[in-house]
């Protein structure tokens, strides 16, 4: 087996969590594992509950994303399956992932969101879905907030005693994850928490 980043046999770096068997399920080499920044930095606001977000959004990350997401390597999906199983391992919460629109679903093939939480066995719902084709660089700020219609729930909401979590890959001004927990507690739902993979920290 190899590294999915660098492609250098797995075995070739024998650590103690290897030997010890604790890193079984990792796919990638100890050394392209480190190039990520662990923040696990959790904030909230008046519509998110909480937002969790796991490593900084470095030029790992980038590096990571890009491959992921435009060159369509679903296999990358695995290199952080054993951590989002760690923190999403809470069978009373509903995961819900942030969609992407279903004309980006045709160009890219699949959704990454999905494919994360696959490769990590966790259960989904997907109860979004996206209206509005968003380029969020080309509008400001202001008129990102009036988009209303960013996702509408098609299906009834059963449990809204539950607490949901929306799983994205990355969290930067936090628009389209407070889009998705209005429309959840539109519909009754009390407490929306967020868990993303990255989250840009300020450059030092
Ligand atoms: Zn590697």
């Amino acid at each position: 087996m190899t590294c999915l980043l660098c492609d250098k046999p797995l075995h070739d770096q024998p650590t103690w969590q290897h030997f010890l068997g604790i890193r079984k399920d990792a796919s990638a080499c100890p050394i392209c594992l480190e190039r990520f920044e662990r923040i696990d930095e959790i904030i909230q606001d008046d519509v998110l509950d909480s937002v969790h977000s796991l490593y900084a959004y470095n030029e790992a990350a980038r590096e990571y994303l890009h491959q992921f997401k435009f060159m369509q390597d679903v296999a990358l999906a695995q290199i952080f399956a054993p951590i989002l199983r760690t923190v999403l391992n809470d069978s009373k919460k509903i995961v819900v992932p942030i969609p992407m629109h279903p004309l980006n679903k045709k160009k890219r093939t699949f959704s990454q969101v999905d494919a994360l939480l696959e490769a990590a066995k966790i259960p989904y719902q997907s109860l979004l879905e996206k209206t509005t084709e968003s380029v969020m660089g080309e509008k400001s700020r202001s008129e990102r907030l009036a988009m209303t219609e960013l996702f509408h729930i098609p299906a009834d909401i059963p449990y809204n005693e539950a607490v949901y979590v929306l799983v994205d890959d990355i969290y930067t001004t936090g628009t389209t994850l407070r889009h998705a927990a209005e429309a959840l507690k539109q519909r009754g739902v009390h407490r929306v928490e967020a868990v993303t993979l990255f989250r840009p920290i300020r450059e030092k």
